[in-house]
């Protein structure tokens, strides 16, 4: 084995230990990449209990009036900083701790709810979404998951009303997409009673006004001479924790705090490690599946403020003796915002339910709302720019701020090109390891290995033979169910045929990914319109309503999403691949392939 082959022989067994220890119930992402529609998760549409959607209309009610009344994103975005009035009222409306448990005086909302609180202020301002985030959907999560009832008593209570606030302390100089490669060390004291860290973190929102951080470092492995990464809860009154640039200043989310520090010798005591010791890669990325699901609802709220402001635009300034949306090149910029709008939220609403439901595993579902909200938001803030022409560009209207805020997000918490790799290896995998099973069988036949290789080929027999059912209730949805369902078959085949095709490089094939990864991203988001408009409909036949219900965004969406779906497909063996690769490697001075 050459030294390659060696380090993506460790990198792979990495991943397997990181992502896919413990058996788990077949997700709905899963199930796609398998040509399986696992309904259950997905459909009926989410409702909230009677009493659980009174409780969220108070809070958001309390919420929209402190807002309105005291939150200004434009002075935040010039004066670079949220005021602390404004952190204190987002602590006493109960947002900052939203989903900790009653017991340590958070308000125990669902993941739901807490994205409808976050859609509302990512309609308003992306600084205070951002801030939100870094603390409550992150900076305090590995201590809501991971924490003892003993670190929790100690430390939610100042954390959940914003007495404290928190931060979530990953990235450094060599560990920005490579999160494992973190090199903060954290060495046992030789009574074992604390770790002294040493290192530097960059890029952290809220470093320099948190509280306590949740950092991670590098603690040995016992019995080897390996490290392995560890979460730690750090004050920054620990002598050592050095602040080298409390705010960075930069491009957008200016409001936010973002921050470098090093420690210097920090002694952390060993009680303030969060969750197993050396689980801490574990511990980070499922506290970003959080992070990336109220990513989606702040992006949702965004994308319904630019839908508002492009409708009031292009239906009072006039050119050419009409109003803008006379024009057909601005109704089509419209539709699509609206269209993106409407299925931001059904995905939104559907991830976090999955959360709320008690499912094992929702990465690929939460990587895939990361990167589809996020892209949708760049296209729709720019949309909105584009209508609102030369007016847009200057500071008296929100939208130059937006699109500056809004840049970060294909970036921060893990940058889109990696989660679409990682959305793409993720999924296939399974199919990927059914036919590894097959193939090994051929090449070294056992009676252990028949049996496995025989239910492989079932499996996989199984999903290229059956187009499966997409359950609507409606019967006005049926025939977009069936396109749906026919193209999920249309996906599994295609995953089939690449894994074959390509069997291990795909691992390395990131345009072959992409697509892989664009395809799935639609079937997910169709799926949620499709349920979201489902259950509007089933809602308006209980209440018969006569009316008519205007589905027309729903609609759009649905057939550019199957037909974005049929292009990323039709990619997979009709591309310009070889010449884009040649002219890259070309131009940065690589040798041929
Ligand atoms: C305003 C702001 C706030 C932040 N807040 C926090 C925080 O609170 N806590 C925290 O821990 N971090 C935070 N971050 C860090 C953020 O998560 C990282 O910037 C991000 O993970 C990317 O790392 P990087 O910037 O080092 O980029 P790099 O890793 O250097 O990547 C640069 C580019 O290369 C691409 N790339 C990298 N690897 C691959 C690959 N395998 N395949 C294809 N393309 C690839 C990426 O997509 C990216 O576009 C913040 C960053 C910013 C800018």
């Amino acid at each position: 084995m050459n030294k390659l082959d060696a380090q993506r022989q460790k990198e792979i067994q990495q991943a397997e230990e990181l992502l896919f220890a413990g058996p788990q119930a077949l997700g709905f992402a899963k199930g796609l990449f398998q040509g399986r529609f696992v309904a259950d998760w997905v459909m009926p549409y989410p409702r909230m209990p009677a009493a659980q959607q009174t409780e969220l209309d108070k809070s958001l009610g309390e919420l929209r009036q402190f807002l309105d009344e005291d939150l200004d994103p434009a002075e935040i975005d010039r004066r670079a900083e949220i005021p602390r009035s404004v952190i204190d009222g987002l602590g006493r409306t109960g947002v900052l701790g939203a989903t900790a448990p009653v017991e340590y005086g958070g308000r125990g909302f669902t993941q739901m709810a807490n994205c409808k609180l976050l859609e509302e202020i990512g309609r308003r301002c992306a600084s205070t979404s951002v801030f939100v985030n870094a603390h409550h959907s992150i900076g305090i999560r590995a201590l809501l998951l991971f924490g003892t009832h003993e670190q929790k008593q100690r430390w939610l209570p100042k954390l959940v009303t914003g007495e404290q606030l928190g931060a979530f302390a990953l990235t450094e100089q060599e560990a920005g997409s490579d999160a494992a490669n973190v090199q903060m060390q954290a060495r046992p004291t030789d009574d074992g009673t604390h770790f002294i860290l040493n290192g530097e973190k960059r890029y952290i929102t809220n470093a320099a006004i948190a509280q306590v951080l949740t950092v991670m470092a590098r603690t040995p492995v016992p019995g080897s001479d390996k490290t392995a990464v560890t979460a730690f809860l750090v004050t920054p009154d620990m002598p050592g924790f050095t602040m080298l640039e409390e705010r960075m200043p930069k491009m957008g989310i200016r409001g936010t705090a973002t921050g470098r520090f090093a420690l210097r010798d920090v002694e952390v005591p060993r009680e303030n490690i969060l969750g197993p010791m050396g689980k801490g890669l574990k511990v980070a990325l499922t506290v970003l599946d959080f992070g990336r699901t109220t990513f989606g609802a702040c992006c949702t709220g965004a994308a319904k403020t630019c839908l508002r402001l492009a409708i009031e635009h292009a239906n009072t300034r006039k050119q050419f003796n009409k109003t803008l949306g006379e024009f057909d090149l601005v109704k089509k910029k419209i539709a699509r915002m609206a269209a993106d709008a409407y299925a931001m939220e059904a995905m939104t609403t559907i991830t976090a339910s999955l959360i709320d439901r008690g499912l094992e595993d929702y990465m690929i579902e939460t990587a895939m709302l990361k990167v589809f909200t996020t892209d949708r938001l760049w296209e729709v803030i720019n949309d909105a720019f584009q209508i609102y022409g030369g007016s847009a560009y200057f500071v008296d209207l929100p939208l130059e701020r937006m699109l500056r805020d809004a840049r970060i997000n294909q970036i921060g918490e893990g940058s889109n090109e990696v989660l679409t790799s990682f959305i793409a290896l993720v999924g296939m995998r399974g199919p990927g390891m059914e036919f590894k099973e097959i193939y090994d069988t051929m090449m070294k036949p056992s009676r252990d290995r028949v049996s496995k290789a025989w239910t492989a080929g079932m499996n996989r027999l199984g999903a290229a033979m059956r187009v499966p059912d997409v359950p609507v209730r409606s019967e006005e949805l049926r025939a977009q169910a069936r396109q749906l369902g026919r193209l999920i078959w249309r996906f599994n085949f295609a995953v089939n045929r690449a894994l074959i095709t390509y069997r291990e490089p795909i691992l390395d094939m990131q345009l072959v990914q992409e697509r892989i990864a664009g395809a799935a991203m639609d079937l997910f988001a169709s799926t949620c319109v499709l349920s979201h408009q489902d259950s509007e409909i089933q809602l308006a036949h209980r209440n018969g309503d006569s009316a008519p219900l205007d589905h027309s965004a729903a609609d759009l969406f649905l057939r550019q999403s199957f037909r974005r779906i049929r292009r990323f497909l039709g990619g997979l063996t009709d591309n310009d691949d070889k010449s884009l690769l040649a002219a890259a490697d070309s131009v940065l001075g690589k040798p041929r392939r």
